[in-house]
Formats: structure tokens, sequence, C-alpha cells
């Protein structure tokens, strides 16, 4: 069975990579576009026509959905439309892959109280990268053991929050398994301020942003004369790519919505 796949976001950095990916994929038909502007023109190859070559864009979901009948949106926009979209997706059966970030935790629990009524499977991703996962899974897994941990984030200049959704998520995930307590000296001062970074139950947490970066992280857990280093590096947008397709397989056979490819990785 093929799996037809409406983009939203695919004029941007991710999207265009995912047009690629999707589009390669045997499996997978990119069926339309969805986005604000150029209703009615196609999208080939990074660039939009209105002689009808490549895939059809669509501003108005509604009509896309009737006319196209996606199985699944792959949604990799901005923070101020994916609720919306993701609304819509499910209240029609349309199954959300959802990249975007920025979404707040009560309209994660709203969306995914929603695809548990309509029985829609879905996913939402703060990073798609399988490599950046398994680093997740081993820094919460060795925090059990070593529980003094610092995060430190890196990601290019461009990004507007801080920190990232995967620290946030590795943090999220750290306080299952990690009793909360002060790090550091009892009587520590910061002399500029935030040079500890951010406290999270005593855990730290810092964000770096430089041109030339793209996606880093690094857990550094400290014990008895030891230090345990774990570390992930995305070096281009294609390292998200496996993660995409791996969900938008995975969303197929499921019903409701997951946060995090942690839960679709065995
Ligand atoms: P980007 O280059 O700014 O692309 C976003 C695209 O969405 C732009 O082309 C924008 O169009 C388009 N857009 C805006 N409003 C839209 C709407 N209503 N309908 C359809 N398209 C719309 O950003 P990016 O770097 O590709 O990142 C996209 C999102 O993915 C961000 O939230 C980012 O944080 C997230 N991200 C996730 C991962 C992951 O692994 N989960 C990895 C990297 C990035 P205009 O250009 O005309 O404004």
């Amino acid at each position: 069975m093929t799996i037809k796949v409406a983009i939203a976001g695919a004029r941007g950095r991710m999207g265009v990579e995912a047009v690629k990916a999707v589009g390669h994929a045997a499996d997978m038909e990119i069926v339309a576009i969805l986005d604000y502007k150029h209703d009615g023109l196609f999208l080939h190859e990074e660039q939009v026509n209105d002689h009808g070559e490549g895939y059809p864009i669509y501003t108005s979901f509604d009509v896309l959905i009737q006319e196209k009948a996606p199985d699944v949106l792959l949604d990799l926009t901005t923070p101020d439309v994916v609720f919306t979209h993701m609304n819509e997706a499910i209240q029609h059966g349309v199954r959300p892959v959802v990249g975007t970030s920025g979404l707040q935790m009560d309209e994660i629990e709203q969306l995914t109280a929603l695809a548990k009524e309509r029985e829609v499977g879905g996913i939402i991703a703060p990073n798609f990268s399988i490599g950046a996962v398994l680093a997740m899974k081993f820094t919460a897994y060795a925090a059990k053991y070593l529980q003094d941990v610092e995060i430190i984030e890196l990601h290019h200049n461009q990004k507007v929050d801080a920190p990232s959704g995967t620290a946030m998520k590795t943090v999220e995930m750290i306080t299952k398994v990690r009793e909360a307590h002060k790090q550091g000296h009892e009587d520590e001062k910061e002399l500029i301020e935030g040079a500890r970074g951010a406290d999270v139950e005593g855990m730290r947490v810092h964000s770096v942003r430089l041109p030339g970066l793209l996606a880093h992280q690094e857990g550094l857990l400290g014990g008895e004369g030891e230090l345990l280093t774990i570390r992930h590096d995305s070096f281009n947008r294609s390292s998200f790519m496996p993660g995409v397709l791996m969900s938008i397989r995975h969303v197929m056979n499921d019903k409701e919505l997951v946060y995090g490819l942690e839960h679709i990785l065995d």
C-alpha cells in the first residue's frame, strides 16, 4: 500500500529535505503541499510554477483533504500554525507527523485527547534524528546511576527557543530517574548571572548559540573519579529524514498520538 502524504512547510529548510526523502520512498507518495500562499500552483525542485509540474499546492486544508485524501500530514512549519493544522488533521482522520517545535504542553494534551477519541495515530517529534533520540535515552538511563548531570545543547544562532526541545525532553526523562538535589558546592555563587546555566531540580542546562552549528547535545554525568560524556551531533538536516520516514510508517498502524520518537523505537 502506498502512503499518501501531504506536506506543510515544504519550502522551508526541513521541508525541502522532507520533499526529497518522502518523494524517494518507494512506499510513499506526496499528494499535495499545504501552504499559506501559491494556491493552485505547483512545487517542483524547490521552485513554485504555474505549468503543472510537481506537487499541487493548496492553501485550504479542507479542499486539500477533499481532493487528495491524504493519509498523513507531515508538518514542518512554525509554532503559530502547527496547532491548527494538527487539530484539523485529526478531526478529518488525517494522521499528523509533526516536527514543528513550540507546541505548549496543554495543546499537546488537548491534541492527544482528540486523537484518542477519534482513534487517529500521530506523532509529535521534538527531534527526528534517531541518533539524538538514542543519546537522550542513554543519558536518561545513565542518570539513574550517575545523578550529577549537566546538559549542554548547542544550536545554530537562528534558533529562537532555549533550551532546545531536545534538551527539554532529555531533562524530563532524567527527572523520572534522578532524585532532585542541588549540584555543586552548597555555597556556590554566580559572579556573572547565568554562569551556572538553568536549574532543573538542581541539574544544570546550558544553551550555546553560534553560527556554523546545526543541532548538538552533550550530557555530562559525573561520578567519583569519573566522567561519562554522551554526545550527539546532527551535521545536516538529512539526519532527521530516517526518523521522518519511520514516523510516517508508524502512524499508519497506530490509533493514538505519541510525543517523542523514543516511543516508537524498540
Ligand atoms: P523554516 O525554514 O522557517 O521553514 C518553515 C516553513 O513553513 C517556511 O517555508 C514557511 O513559509 C512555512 N510556513 C509558514 N506558515 C505556514 C503555513 N501556514 N502553512 C504552510 N507553511 C507555512 O524552518 P525549518 O528550519 O524548516 O524548521 C521548521 C520547523 O521544524 C521549526 O519549528 C523547527 O524548530 C523544527 N525542526 C524540527 C526538527 C525535528 O527533528 N523535529 C529539526 C529541525 C527543525 P515562509 O518561508 O513563506 O514563511
